[in-house]
């Protein structure tokens, strides 16, 4: 960046000195035209002159018209004098022209300068825009000297622009932009980069994380505008990220990038500002490169599945498997679904794995359920997916394009597809029992739901999550807590699960309190598909 721009800076000098040179020697062949008998190109040698000038300008506006003004200057000075002196008025066309000259050149100048500003102002808030952002802080690492990046977002802009349209949120903005300048002053220079994201380069000496909250705490009160007829009030929620230059990035491009990745940790924690940080770097780089996996993996069929049994306490035997996704590269690397799966949840991606999933289960368990008539797989569903308009019918065609008898297939669910309410929810669960498909309701205990809304679900199995099983032989609260969902289980019409029993301790108590099925390392880890055919 920098480089290049030494070489620009460089090349306009030169640029500037040949002109220079071109002028005067026209100057020269113009005054010294008649005695060299080339009185006739006169005009040509004046255009020419006017031609320089002009590209002068265009290339170093403030310098090129300084240049030019003296020059064209010092031109009417002589010839006012010649005229004055020889009392003769034949070199007025060449003051007159001179004049003109002056003239045109400095109103193109204010045009390109009025051209140059526009292109780097925003046009709704009259603050810098991002590309002028960009210069500024090229310029700003040019100087070498220590300042600060902060970027704000307004975290509840979208959905108030949704709610009352495009021009009620453009007037937002402009508000908020005339907060930022009250606050900053001339301790910073303010842009616009895109939608509700500004930033804030700071001046001098300023403690940048108690200038952002001073722009967020005035950002944050009331703001009044008119909507309609009438003027709407509402309260805006604004989280900052702060890089710092040189201490995070010499290169002014990083700088903003370092800033957002300080505004998605201030964000995701809920915090108003937070400083970069390289830890959460490396995690976003991290992200991307998964979910760059993901879509390697689901082209190139990297993916497969394990299985793991859950065992039927009552009839001492295998009730089912839980299909369990898993991701290996080709040198044999492994990424734990803990890591890919919550980066596909972020994306549609996870409805891409969820349909791979479900398709491939019923095609390796076709076989196995034609030859053992009780047995069930049971195949995770993310809430995103639960949540799709089209998830029943999807489910509907898998099972029947691959011919699986409904009533092997069991699919769990998590409390999470009830964030938007049970409604829909229920629906859905109804849809797939009338189908023939079990329901289950997985890593039961760490979700949030009501008694009152549990009881509505007409699910047929509880999975009472492994946090709640690992201690449940010493912990007293843990063990009543395994008792009453039992219980609760059974009173709903269900069948209740523990998940990640390892140990027989656990599954004594689980075993006395009437829970109907456990899996867990005690009875076997998730195995291979292959395990599975020959049992
Ligand atoms: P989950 O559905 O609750 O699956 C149970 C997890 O607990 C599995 O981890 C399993 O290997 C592990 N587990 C079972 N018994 C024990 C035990 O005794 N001790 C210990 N320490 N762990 C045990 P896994 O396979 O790593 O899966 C983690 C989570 O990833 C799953 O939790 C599920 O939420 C998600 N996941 C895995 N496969 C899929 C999939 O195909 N689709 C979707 N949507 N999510 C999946
Ligand atoms: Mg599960
Ligand atoms: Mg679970």
């Amino acid at each position: 960046m920098r480089k290049t721009f030494m070489k620009r800076k460089k090349s306009s000098v030169i640029c500037v000195v040949v002109g220079v040179i071109l002028i005067l020697l026209l100057q020269i062949l113009t005054i010294r035209a008649e005695s060299l008998g080339l009185g006739a190109f006169n005009g040509v040698f004046m255009a020419c002159q006017f031609a320089i000038c002009l590209i002068l300008v265009r290339v170093d506006r403030v310098h090129g018209m300084t240049i030019v003004s003296v020059l064209l200057i010092a031109n009417i000075t002589i010839i006012v004098y010649t005229i004055a002196m020889r009392r003769t008025i034949s070199p007025l066309p060449g003051l007159c022209n001179s004049i003109i000259y002056l003239i045109s050149l400095t109103l193109l100048e204010r045009q390109f300068s009025a051209r140059e500003k526009e292109a780097v102002t925003d046009f709704l808030t009259k603050l810098l825009n991002r590309r002028g952002m960009y210069k500024l802080l090229a310029k700003k690492v040019q100087e070498k000297q220590p300042f600060y990046v902060i970027l704000f977002e307004i975290t509840n802009f979208k959905f108030v622009r949704d709610t009352y349209g495009h021009s009620f949120g453009d007037g937002i903005l402009v508000e908020v932009a005339n907060r930022m300048k009250m606050v900053v002053g001339n301790q910073g220079k303010i842009a616009r980069m895109a939608g509700d994201e500004f930033v804030v380069v700071t001046e001098g000496d300023c403690n940048p994380e108690e200038m952002a909250d001073r722009i967020i705490a005035k950002v944050s009160e009331k703001i009044s505008v008119t909507y309609g007829n009438s003027a709407v009030e509402c309260y805006l929620n604004a989280s900052a990220g702060i890089a710092s230059y040189p201490d995070n990035t010499k290169d002014s491009n990083t700088l903003i990038k370092c800033a957002d990745i300080a505004m998605y940790q201030a964000t995701k924690e809920k915090r108003k500002v937070c400083f970069f940080d390289k830890d959460v770097e490396a995690y976003l780089n991290r992200q991307v490169e998964v979910e760059k996996l993901i879509i390697d993996s689901l082209v190139n069929d990297y993916f497969y599945l394990v299985y793991q049994p859950q065992y039927d306490m009552g009839k001492k035997r295998i009730r089912g498997y839980e299909a369990l996704l898993r991701l290996q590269l080709p040198d044999g690397t492994m990424v734990s679904p803990g890591e890919f799966i919550p980066v596909a949840e972020r994306d549609d991606l996870i409805l891409r794995i969820d349909d791979y999933v479900l398709r491939r289960a019923l095609r390796e368990f076709k076989p196995i359920v034609e030859r053992k008539q009780e047995i069930v797989v049971s195949v995770n569903v993310s809430a995103k997916n639960f949540s799709a308009f089209d998830f029943v019918e999807r489910v509907e065609s898998f099972v029947r394009e691959e011919a699986f008898p409904p009533q092997h297939l069991e699919l769990e669910i998590t409390e999470y597809c009830f964030i938007n309410g049970t409604d829909v929810a229920v629906s859905n669960i109804e849809k797939l029992r009338d189908m023939g498909i079990s329901v289950a309701l997985d890593d039961f205990g760490t979700g949030y739901t009501s008694l009152s809304s549990l009881v509505k679900l007409p699910i047929n199995l509880l999975k009472i999550d492994k946090s709640l099983i690992d201690d449940v032989e010493e912990n007293e609260k843990n063990r009543d807590f395994v008792r009453a969902v039992v219980s609760m289980g059974h009173l709903m019409g269900c069948e209740v699960l523990a998940e990640g029993v390892e140990n027989e301790k656990q599954l004594e108590v689980l075993e006395k309190h009437d829970c109907d099925y456990v899996q867990g390392f005690i009875w076997s880890k998730p195995v291979e598909y292959k395990e599975i055919l020959m049992q």
